[in-house]
């Protein structure tokens, strides 16, 4: 097994796209795109992917990554004939599917490679579509890619790169059986291209399953956040935190992008910030995919100021110079840190990552702090009112909802046992009686995302939100703070 190390990007004329070897096509693509010079990871992937070597990359977000495996890609792609689809690029959610699907369409624009995306929320027919006519390359994720395998049109027998893409991403969120399966419907003779930002043990295990001899890149370097980010931690009580936020805007914090705990918490702080006069979306897991495309797209074209995410939705959120991100909640995994703070800096370019610490959140962020090595610099604003009276949280306690719930399930009852003249209770409950007469496969195609096949209905991102870590159940304790874990992303 070959080892590159990471040296920063050659500064001869080595270090040029053109001294990589790749088609005049793509060089030309890359120029309009204003890429200079390969970043350091597309410098050390660039030529043994070329070179039709398996490549491991430590790649986080923000390194130039996507460039990295797909220039090598379309480089082999150029002159080979029509009609078969050769590559396949998996990645964790829509939003990165989309946007390497993006990168991909800017990258070819002066070939005639295709690309299509193919995940879910979206309807099938246009993907099949794709499927039948082999288009050269499909960017996918994993779910929905077994949707389409059910049907006899979705074949990948003519498949020679596999690319995984935030491959750590995909384990975390019960992915690997989905992996296994893909992988199932592929060539094992291909080349692979594997790129995580970190590589704990599942993940190498799963690279020595895939990967021949492959060339490791920026191993040593797994768990650092991109170069260029600055970060600072300002602690707060939980309940000042939205104030300070608001505080920080008036400021010069132009725009940011902000991470919450709970889709709850986003929704509550787009709201805050839109009654201050905020222009505020926000993204996650119980909106519609056009209403994540419309946020995310207004976000970039800086007509919201603020997009309030939370963690899956949030993947493959790729906004040039975004100055700010914000975690207005203690990331519970430092990987997610990672990911997180890996919005702004995109492309070793700088950027700005504060961290809102009440003192609950203490323990989590020492953890994180022990993950990066260091000690991250605390910062007081001098000028904001720390002993304020709080405005109204931005949650319900638990405690409280759930007695809500209860009382409202109490009031249901009451009324149903008066409609129906102090009969049984229960007999009036509609769900019970459809889920009886329901058949035992669950027929496709009936609400919530369906799609049989005893997996859990509705992937991570759909519309209809999951119900907790059921994918896999890799999540590990402490994760699902609050009931419902992952669910509510
Ligand atoms: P990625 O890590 O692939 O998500 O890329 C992060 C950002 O860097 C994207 O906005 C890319 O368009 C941009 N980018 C990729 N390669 C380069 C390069 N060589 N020079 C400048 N920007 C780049």
């Amino acid at each position: 097994m070959s080892v590159t190390t990471s040296t920063p990007a050659d500064s001869s004329a080595a270090g040029t796209f053109a001294a990589l070897g790749l088609d005049p096509a793509l060089l030309k693509a890359v120029t309009e795109l204003g890429f200079v010079k390969p970043t350091v990871i597309q410098a050390d992937a660039i030529p043994p992917a070329l070179a039709g070597r398996d490549v491991l990359a430590a790649a986080a977000t923000g390194s130039g990554k996507t460039a990295a495996f797909l220039l090598p890609i379309l480089h082999q792609l150029i002159d080979k004939p029509k009609g078969v689809t050769r590559a396949l690029i998996l990645a964790p959610t829509r939003e990165l599917a989309a946007q390497i699907t993006s990168d991909l369409n800017e990258l070819a624009v002066h070939t005639k490679v295709s690309g299509a995306a193919i995940f879910g929320g979206v309807s099938m027919g246009p993907q099949e579509h794709a499927l039948r006519t082999g288009v050269d390359v499909i960017v996918a994720t994993p779910g929905r890619l077994l949707d389409h395998f059910r049907q006899p049109y979705a074949k990948l027998n003519g498949l020679e790169f596999l690319v995984l893409d935030e491959a750590d991403r995909m384990l975390d969120m019960g992915f690997l059986p989905d992996i296994r399966r893909v992988l199932r419907q592929v060539p094992a003779v291909r080349q692979t291209l594997f790129f995580s930002a970190t590589l704990p043990q599942p993940i190498m295990q799963l690279t020595r399953e895939l990967l021949r001899d492959p060339v490791r890149i920026n191993i040593e370097r797994q768990s650092t956040p991109a170069t260029g980010i600055t970060q600072a931690i300002y602690p707060v009580p939980s309940e000042l935190k939205s104030a300070l936020f608001l505080k920080l805007l008036d400021g010069q914090m132009k725009e940011a992008l902000v991470f919450t705990r709970t889709k709850h918490r986003a929704n509550r702080l787009a709201e805050y910030l839109v009654r201050h006069g905020i222009s505020a979306e926000r993204i996650h897991g119980n909106r519609s995919q056009n209403q994540r495309t419309q946020a995310l797209e207004g976000f970039k074209s800086g007509h919201y100021r603020v997009l309030v995410a939370t963690d899956i939705a949030a993947r493959g959120i790729d906004v040039a110079e975004l100055g700010h991100v914000v975690n207005f909640d203690v990331p519970v995994v430092p990987e997610d840190y990672i990911h997180r703070i890996g919005r702004t800096g995109r492309a070793e370019a700088t950027g700005e990552a504060y961290t809102f610490v009440s003192s609950e959140e203490e323990g989590d962020l020492k953890v994180i702090e022990r993950v990066l090595g260091k000690r991250l610099p605390r910062v007081t604003l001098p000028d904001f009112d720390y002993a304020q009276k709080p405005s109204a949280a931005l949650e319900v306690p638990l405690g409280e909802r759930i007695a809500q719930i209860r009382a409202r399930k109490a009031d249901d009852r009451a009324r149903s046992h008066a409609k129906t003249g102090g009969g049984r209770p229960g007999t009036a409950r509609p769900a019970s009686s459809s889920r009886a007469s329901a058949p035992a496969g669950r027929a496709p195609g009936s609400g919530g995302g369906g799609g049989g096949g005893g997996r859990a209905p509705s992937r991570p991102g759909s519309s209809g939100g999951r119900p907790g870590p059921s994918r896999g159940g890799s999540f590990g304790p402490g994760r699902s703070g609050g009931g419902g874990g992952r669910g509510p992303r």
